[in-house]
């Protein structure tokens, strides 16, 4: 359960038409969003701009930038910020054209915001169903917009496809890529070329079949649809791909969808004209109970190359046959000519969840090196003969057999954007150690809209299996040509941002202790760093309007880990919000304010209330408030729940008070017994940080 004290400011665009002027005055004689083919594939020319996710159709997240370099970046301070309005973070990328900044935040709401002085000229809200994140599982982020034509395109938490009018934030259409009547949901960020926008969809752990589509991008209207797993036999196959695939799968995988969801990695590759598409983890998980006879299971785990007009397959490569640890294979896919072996190869680069990185000669999908950059146990090394991984063990783990194995479900590397430069011809990963306790279900019956991953729950302390090690995280530089570690930074812990690098050497993140950092690219110095009071974890960007440069980035801590994990991050209560960064900027941040320790109600529930209550809580509720009641900041901590929503407890819980904010009813799930006794075990956790004398 989940209750947002989001709180935006839903100022509709029925205003927008007032700031139609004042964004010609910003785009100067260039209509907003001029963007088109000839702009996208030259985007190395306009250095000023920032007009794909990964700023070129490469997607490196390098800017070629010097105003701002390892020289003077000690005068680096804040240009301008502006406040989304919620505390719930973000994991966009912006986008800059022409001297205006797009980019989403928290709900999916788009903005428009004057690049040089962060004055907001419009802002989308696509009203979405908040509930919606009861049957989704990382919180209502997406990745960011794409720009084509006048139009900015961004996809919602609900399954939509919005195109709107760059100028006014009026919407022009909207898609439903999805079924509603299943778990999807739309986390990427779209991407555009050739008039065609593609976006992918997300839902593996709850369980549903993975596909991409293409739209066309001046009505919508569908071109190509290419689905990553089969479906059932019985109602006939797509393409013969999918009956080539059928043959890797055994049992009735159909009836929980397969998994191989497309929820974040797209490159578009014009020289090739593919698009490469990375997908997710088997639903559910562990392959025993999802193809029992066995099979490698097509295309989970993989990256695929599809002609980018039609949709039709290329070609793939598995990096995991038979998937069946959450390790989805969806990161970032950054291309690049390398030399290697003393020839050029035209290589696509991924930092896998699975703790490898992967090289690929992106012509025939045919691996050139794997190495691994965290401690791995899965695997004890990639086959380069036959491109598949030598597991650790004939059973990845059972009903009997829990098996502690890095990296976990968070990865070595999770979807945080990864740089590539040019000029130090090094990758930089925010990488992470994650151990995980693997353990299967023994009673696994597929729930339609909920949660399905097969695990065992009550498998957490098995006899002889050690302890997770604690969780770290580092920033690593990598040469992939060796696939090689040139050198790394230690940091505070895990969960740190994407990065940037520039060509002024430097190597910007923000990181999970809420502060924004500046290295030296070829060496990793630290030059300098601000407290911004949240963990960036959204790709900063450079970009320049008026001959000065900026740095941006979307400020507030989100993701998987900080749902789940409970209070890493030094920020608790910061408001989310978009930062630039300029020489010699001098706005200051407002002052983080310490919350007050709560008053709690009077309780008398008995120890075995409270113990139901805490299993309750584990089942239904931890997955967004996190363990121990204790959350990452981003949603509401509920150890400090107001007297009011006390008071309203049950009403929210059970009856959807709060659905407007976020938090789905659970009456079909729980009685008000059941919500009482959640409501005494979270009384319980708050009474080491309540006001003395409270609730006695
Ligand atoms: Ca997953």
């Amino acid at each position: 359960m989940t209750i947002w004290s989001a709180g935006i400011n839903r100022r509709t665009s029925t205003l927008a038409g007032l700031f139609t002027a004042a964004l010609a005055t910003v785009c100067g004689a260039r209509p907003a969003a001029d963007v088109d083919d000839a702009r996208l594939l030259a985007a190395d020319r306009e250095p000023q701009n920032w007009m794909i996710n990964g700023r070129t159709y490469e997607e490196g997240h390098f800017s070629p930038l010097t105003q701002i370099n390892d020289h003077n970046v000690t005068r680096l301070g804040l240009a301008w910020y502006l406040d989304v309005g919620s505390r719930i973070g973000t994991e966009a990328t912006p986008l800059v054209v022409d001297g205006v900044l797009y980019t989403t935040s928290v709900w999916n709401i788009v903005h428009a915001i004057d690049a040089r002085t962060g004055r907001e000229l419009w802002r989308y809200d696509p009203h979405v169903d908040r509930t919606w994140i009861r049957h989704m599982c990382c919180g209502p982020a997406n990745k960011g917009a794409a720009l084509w034509k006048g139009k900015v395109y961004a996809g919602t938490i609900d399954g939509r496809l919005l195109a709107l009018d760059a100028a006014s934030g009026n919407l022009v259409w909207s898609t439903q890529t999805t079924d509603p009547a299943q778990p999807y949901s739309v986390i990427g960020a779209p991407r555009v070329f050739h008039d065609k926008v593609i976006i992918g969809v997300g839902g593996g752990e709850m369980g549903v079949r993975g596909y991409v589509t293409a739209y066309d991008a001046a009505t919508g209207k569908q071109v190509w649809r290419f689905y990553t797993v089969p479906g059932n036999p019985a109602n006939g196959f797509e393409s013969p791909t999918m009956e080539m695939a059928a043959r890797t799968w055994t049992g009735q995988w159909w009836q929980a969808g397969g998994g191989g969801t497309t929820w974040d990695g797209l490159t578009y590759d014009p020289k090739l004209n593919l698009v490469y598409v990375g997908t997710g983890n088997g639903s559910p998980w562990s392959r025993e109970l999802r193809s029992p006879g066995g099979g490698d299971n097509l295309f989970l785990c993989s990256i695929i190359a599809l002609n980018a007009d039609s949709g039709a397959y290329r070609w793939h490569y598995q990096a995991i046959p038979a998937e069946s640890w959450d390790y989805d294979c969806v990161a970032q896919m950054t291309l690049a000519e390398l030399r290697i072996g003393g020839r050029a190869r035209q290589v696509l680069m991924q930092a896998g969840k699975n703790g490898f990185f992967y090289v690929l000669d992106r012509s025939n999908g045919k691996l050139i090196s794997a190495s691994a950059f965290v401690p791995v146990s899965w695997a004890s090394r990639i086959d380069l003969r036959t491109g598949r991984p030598v597991e650790t063990a004939a059973q990845p783990y059972g009903v009997d057999n829990t098996r502690l194995l890095s990296p976990g479900v968070f990865g070595g590397h999770a979807w945080h954007a990864m740089s590539y430069s040019p000029l130090t011809r090094l990758v930089y990963i925010p990488a992470q150690e994650d151990w995980f306790r693997y353990s299967r279900t023994p009673h696994y019956e597929h729930t339609p809209m909920a949660w399905n991953l097969g695990l065992n729950p009550q498998a957490r302390d098995p006899p002889g299996v050690p302890d997770p090690p604690p969780r770290k995280g580092f920033l690593l530089a990598w040469n992939p040509a060796t696939n090689s570690e040139a050198w790394r930074i230690d940091l505070h812990g895990p969960w740190n941002g994407s990065v940037l690098t520039t060509a002024g050497n430097l190597l910007l993140q923000g990181a999970a202790d809420g502060r924004f950092v500046a290295y030296s690219a070829d060496k990793g110095q630290r030059l300098w760093d601000m407290p911004i009071h949240t963990g960036a974890v959204a790709a900063p960007i450079a970009y320049s309007v008026d001959g000065e440069e900026y740095i941006a980035v979307g400020a507030g801590w989100a993701g998987s880990l900080p749902i789940v994990g409970g209070g890493m991050s030094a920020a608790h209560d910061t408001p989310t919000r978009i930062l630039a960064f300029k020489l010699g900027g001098n706005v200051t941040l407002p002052t983080p304010v310490g919350r007050a320790a709560p008053s709690l109600p009077a309780s008398t529930a008995s120890p075995e209330t409270i113990e139901r209550g805490r299993r309750l809580y584990a089942a239904n509720c931890r997955l967004c408030h996190g363990g121990a009641v204790i959350s990452g900041g981003m949603i509401p901590d509920l150890r400090y729940m107001s007297p009011q929503t006390h008071a309203e407890f049950g009403k929210i819980v059970l009856y959807g008070a709060r659905a407007a904010q976020g938090m789905a009813p659970f009456a079909d799930l729980l009685s008000e017994t059941d919500a009482d006794a959640i409501h005494a075990y979270i009384i319980e956790q708050a009474r080491p940080i309540a006001a003395p004398g409270a609730g006695h």
